[in-house]
């Protein structure tokens, strides 16, 4: 067989944080023979990756997920859009870029919502939220981010699952970065409406996102009027779950290497994949610390597959980047407002090897950097043409 030229590219090693490094059988997945959404087949295979993202979540029989074709955006703005009743109020806890983001959806579908910001690399305050929810008996839902992905801080779900559901409200919240390392239990942490995406910890491929609920809470989506057409969460749930019938032409191809990650998932753990990301988010950190650059967050509230680090040695964000890039390294630019700042994900199929071959191309970008040219010295078009 012979291979497009493509497919037999080197392979660049993805610091970013997702889509990621994927193993060989989730790649070979998307090679599956062409097929018809209405068959058994496909509906086999939809009913199976809802039942495995619903297990990778902590649901049992009582919970259902609902299927997207998207990124998980999609998953978000279906599930923002399609829980809030039209008497009723979303409280945004806002610690982050996807903080913001939660709020942006809510108000592009003119929710009612409330916003309680903690500011960037900040940590959710939880007296502060339980007083919000004392004070004010309209709001229904709370919306939060497990892990900030734009400052790598894990938020606390399982404590504020507690608070919320103590107050009787209703918890969503987007574990698109978290879910397949971090520890989360739907049950155990009291979360109503859970969003993941297939294309970051659970190590498949870009173009499926998911919410994952108690079957009771999708029915009751009936009384909730329809803010979307395409993205609602009822209308998809009554379809997959009901019919067990996609309600739209789903990426078929990308849910069959999402259900191979998935199995990749349960054969690991999630337990043991977490352990898998810290061990080389702890050579990431002892690495970057060698080198006299400064962390942004502090250890406790760092998440197992995110660095978040400053600029160092005058170089830019570009140059830091453009040079590692050379190398076969791709690192991650933060939002706005933590500007200065850059990303190392740690997230998908990376070796240790990987780590320490980063670390041998960054102190090559900075020494050519840092080395006064002369006119001895190789000219910068020539040094670059470094490869691994
Ligand atoms: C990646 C990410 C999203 C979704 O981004 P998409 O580009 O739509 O996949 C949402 N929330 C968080 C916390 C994320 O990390």
């Amino acid at each position: 067989m012979t291979l497009t030229t493509a497919r037999t590219a080197p392979r660049v090693v993805l610091l970013n944080p997702g889509p990621v490094n994927t193993h060989e059988r989730v790649k070979a997945a998307i090679g599956s023979p062409d097929e018809c959404h209405r068959e058994p087949e496909a509906q086999e295979l939809l009913a199976t990756v809802a039942r495995k993202v619903t297990a990778v979540s902590g649901g049992g029989d009582t919970h259902a997920a609902v299927l997207l074709t998207g990124s998980g955006t999609a998953a978000l703005e279906a599930a923002v859009s399609s829980v809030v009743p039209a008497d009723g109020r979303l409280l945004v806890l806002d610690n982050g870029h996807y903080g913001e983001r939660l709020l942006k959806i809510a108000e592009v579908h003119r929710i009612p919502v409330l916003r309680l910001e903690f500011g960037w690399a900040r940590p959710i305050d939880l007296d502060a939220v339980d007083r919000a929810l004392a004070a004010d008996p309209g709001i229904t839902h709370v919306a939060a981010v497990h892990h900030e992905t734009s400052t790598g801080m894990l938020n606390p779900v399982g404590e504020l699952g507690r608070l919320v559901a103590r107050h009787g409200r209703s918890l969503l919240v987007d574990a698109i970065s978290s879910l397949g390392a971090e520890d989360l239990d739907v049950v155990a942490d009291h979360v109503d409406w859970c969003i993941g995406t297939a294309n970051k910890c659970l190590e498949g491929l870009p173009g499926i996102s998911f919410v994952v609920a108690p079957r009771e809470r999708f029915e009751q989506l009936a009384d909730v009027p329809g803010r979307t057409f395409y993205l609602d969460l009822h209308a998809h749930y009554t379809s997959q779950v009901g019919s067990r019938t996609p309600q739209f032409t789903p990426a078929l191809q990308v849910l069959r290497a999402l259900d191979e990650a998935l199995d990749l998932t349960a054969a690991e753990g999630v337990a043991a994949r977490r352990k898998r990301y810290t061990e080389r988010a702890d050579a990431i950190r002892a690495g970057l610390l060698e080198r006299g650059v400064d962390l942004l967050l502090p250890p406790e509230h760092r998440a197992s597959s995110i660095t978040n680090a400053h600029l160092s040695n005058g170089m830019t964000y570009d140059e830091l980047h453009d040079g590692l890039k050379q190398h076969g390294y791709v690192i991650y630019a933060t939002q706005e407002k933590s500007a200065g700042v850059f990303r190392l994900a740690n997230m998908g199929q990376l070796t240790a090897d990987d780590i320490t071959g980063f670390f041998a191309a960054y102190d090559e970008v900075v020494r050519r950097h840092t080395t006064p040219r002369s006119p001895s010295s190789p000219a910068p078009a020539e040094a670059a043409a470094v490869t691994r």
